[in-house]
């Protein structure tokens, strides 16, 4: 029996925890951060909570005897990605990063890619007045002090500042495109901020901006620690999860 740590909170993860609960050879745990109110649950073994840092993720694995660990986060969950790369070489336990393809921009596509939240809360004055904010609830006082109206969308009130004129939209995807170009339309977006999550469920406001020709301000994501295995396509993480060490897909 192959012991598998699952770090969550994606549909990927979800998607993989699926995939491995159905392999009688395979005992699989999808962790949770805690954060969601109302979390949608993985199938199989779930546990919630931070594990305190590197040493509690270390020591973690090594009470659980586990074998390896597929870091399923979100790309934007830069700190657990980071735990996780210290802790496994720490306790000698194989890690691989599944990971969304980033989303690309298209010829039609005008957007502002920015490193990081204040880079964007620093160019959305120039782009326009009405900000459709969907980053999620995490980092949205980085545009407390915007004068702009903003209209923030998240899944859970954030409990952070706010800007001083906005309207929350509490929902959670997936979105369609007409959906997001009627939510634009009504309230008259200039520009849309945005993380590069990637993946499918949220991407129809990016197809959204383009028919109305709308700029975006694209967040880029933090790189994956050097020296990480990681892939974006869930059946090599099976097979990398599932085959005997030797027969292992190689993955840089
Ligand atoms: P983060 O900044 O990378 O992590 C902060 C701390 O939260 C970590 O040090 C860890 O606490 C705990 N943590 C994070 N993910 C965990 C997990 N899967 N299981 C157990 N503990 C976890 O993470 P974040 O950006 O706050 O995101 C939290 C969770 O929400 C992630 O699991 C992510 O997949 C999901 N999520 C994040 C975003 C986003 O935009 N950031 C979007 C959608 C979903 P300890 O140090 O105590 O272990």
């Amino acid at each position: 029996m192959r012991r598998v740590l699952v770090l969550g909170g994606t549909r990927d993860a979800r998607d993989l925890a699926a995939r491995l609960d159905a392999d009688p050879a395979v005992s699989v745990t999808s962790s949770l951060a805690g954060r969601v109110r109302d979390p949608v649950l993985p199938v199989g073994d779930v546990r919630i909570g931070g594990f305190g840092g590197v040493d509690g993720l270390a020591e973690w694995l090594q009470v659980n005897d586990i074998d390896a660990v597929v870091d399923a986060t979100h790309p934007f969950a830069a700190r657990i990605t980071a735990n996780a790369a210290d802790s496994t070489a720490r306790v000698d336990v194989p890690l691989l990063v599944l990971r969304r393809r980033e989303w690309e921009p298209g010829p039609a596509d005008r957007w502002h890619t920015v490193p990081d939240l204040a880079a964007a809360a620093g160019a959305v004055p120039a782009l326009g007045e009405r900000v459709f904010l969907t980053i999620g609830r995490q980092g949205v006082d980085a545009f407390a002090d915007g004068s702009g109206w903003f209209l923030v969308r998240a899944i859970d009130p954030p409990d952070v500042s706010m800007p001083a004129r906005s309207e929350l939209l509490l929902d959670r995807g997936p979105f369609s495109v007409d959906d997001e170009v009627s939510l634009m339309r009504r309230h008259r977006i200039d520009v849309v901020v945005t993380k590069n999550s990637g993946g499918a469920l949220t991407s129809a406001k990016l197809e959204a901006a383009r028919r109305l020709d709308i700029p975006v301000v694209m967040v880029s994501r933090t790189p994956i620690p050097v020296g990480v295995a990681s892939t974006s396509d869930l059946e090599v993480a099976v097979r990398w999860l599932t085959q005997p060490h030797g027969q292992r897909p190689r993955i840089v």
